[in-house]
């Protein structure tokens, strides 16, 4: 089966490597030259409203997925008409702003941040008299990394904040003292059959994650897998879908969701029976889904910026190295690597070794 991806990054990159041993084709429709995809796939270079990229690749594909959510929506809606869109249009809709997130979560009875929506400055004052301070502006699309964001403390001049943003539709989140971020990453497929993977414990710095550790025994993990399946279920979703919780002393309030593959995965290449790169393409192509059983406690580590030398890194035993074939630049994700051990206290030495080979990875 041919596969379409909008969007040529390192997820698709990724998605090609795990689908080519199940027979999968690949083409990406992508606007930059340099894109990591490119060269394992076949490339359609165009913008991603141009009608003539969007029917070449239609041309070229049995089904159509993404590794991003902010494709314009005309664009999936055309592709909509001529190929098999997984997940739907409207998942995507969904995932791509943040107030539509934030209501689905609540219309399935799943807890949130408090949020109010912020059309205009007229609406900052209502909206902080609700949700309250310290809060979050968040713009509510076009976000990715922390990017579109501003933390609102007391003394805080809310309109500067929501200039600050691009004076774009926002939400105001109330600000929650979490005790942990954590993922939980699904798979659906076109049957409603679900599968699980062990939740993700996540660290971020300057809005960008640096560290997934898999949870297998995750106390919170059937809290997670029963606000996921109504998601899945309310959408009729088919394919991986990522969602972002707060740990809010053992109850999970939802923070965003990603309608694709997410980066707190990535361990599932090395730490899982089937990655979840395998999964969202087991789905998307109508083939039974595999396994998500983990394979012991795994750690995945984002490059972020520029890479410690390769023999460093390889020299650590059992380490798998990721890169993605990008150029570095400050910020930049250009890699990541995962350790998976039997027990949590070997995962944690080989992390001091990584920690000792190439500090500039630091967490
Ligand atoms: P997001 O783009 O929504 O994933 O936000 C990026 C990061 O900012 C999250 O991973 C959190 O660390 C932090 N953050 C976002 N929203 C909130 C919130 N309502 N309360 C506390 N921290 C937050």
């Amino acid at each position: 089966m041919r596969i379409g991806i909008l969007g040529g990054g390192q997820l698709a990159r990724m998605l090609a490597l795990a689908g080519y041993p199940l027979g999968l084709e690949f083409s990406v429709l992508e606007p930059a030259a340099d894109a990591c995809a490119l060269p394992l796939t076949r490339p359609v270079r165009s913008a991603y409203d141009d009608p003539a990229g969007l029917t070449q690749l239609a041309e070229a594909c049995d089904r159509v997925t993404y590794e991003f959510e902010n494709v314009p929506a005309d664009a999936v809606a055309w592709l909509e008409q001529r190929v098999e869109v997984r997940p739907s249009p409207a998942a995507l809709a969904v995932a791509r702003d943040r107030l539509h997130e934030k209501r689905l979560f609540q219309e399935q009875g799943i807890g949130t941040a408090p949020f109010a929506p912020v059309d205009g400055p007229e609406d900052l004052e209502r909206a902080l008299a609700s949700v309250g301070l310290p809060a979050i502006l968040k713009t509510r699309t076009l976000g990715y990394d922390g990017k579109g964001q501003v933390v609102l403390n007391e003394g805080d001049e809310p309109a500067a904040a929501w200039k600050r943003i691009g004076g774009v539709p926002a939400i105001l989140e109330g600000f929650v003292p979490f005790r942990r971020e954590v993922s939980l990453i699904s798979v659906r497929d076109a049957n409603g059959t679900c599968r699980f993977y062990p939740l993700s414990e996540n660290t971020h710095r300057d809005g960008i994650l640096r560290l997934s550790l898999s949870r297998p025994e995750d106390p919170l993990q059937d809290q997670a897998e029963t606000l996921a399946r109504r998601v899945l279920e309310a959408l009729d979703y088919v394919g991986v879908l990522a969602i972002e919780f707060f740990d809010l002393d053992g109850r999970l309030l939802a923070n965003e969701m990603a309608p694709r593959v997410h980066n707190s995965g990535h361990w599932t290449i090395e730490g899982a029976v089937t990655s979840q790169f395998e999964n969202h393409l087991r789905a998307v192509a109508d083939l039974p889904l595999g396994e998500t059983t983990p394979l012991g406690h795994a750690a995945m580590v984002n490059l972020i910026g520029a890479a410690p030398p390769t023999p460093d890194l390889l020299r650590i035993p059992g380490l798998h190295l990721h890169l993605y074939g990008k150029a570095p630049r400050p910020g930049r994700k250009i890699g990541h690597l995962t350790l998976v051990e039997e027990t949590p206290e070997r995962l944690q030495t080989r992390l001091a070794q990584v920690l000792e080979r190439a500090p500039e990875v630091a967490w």
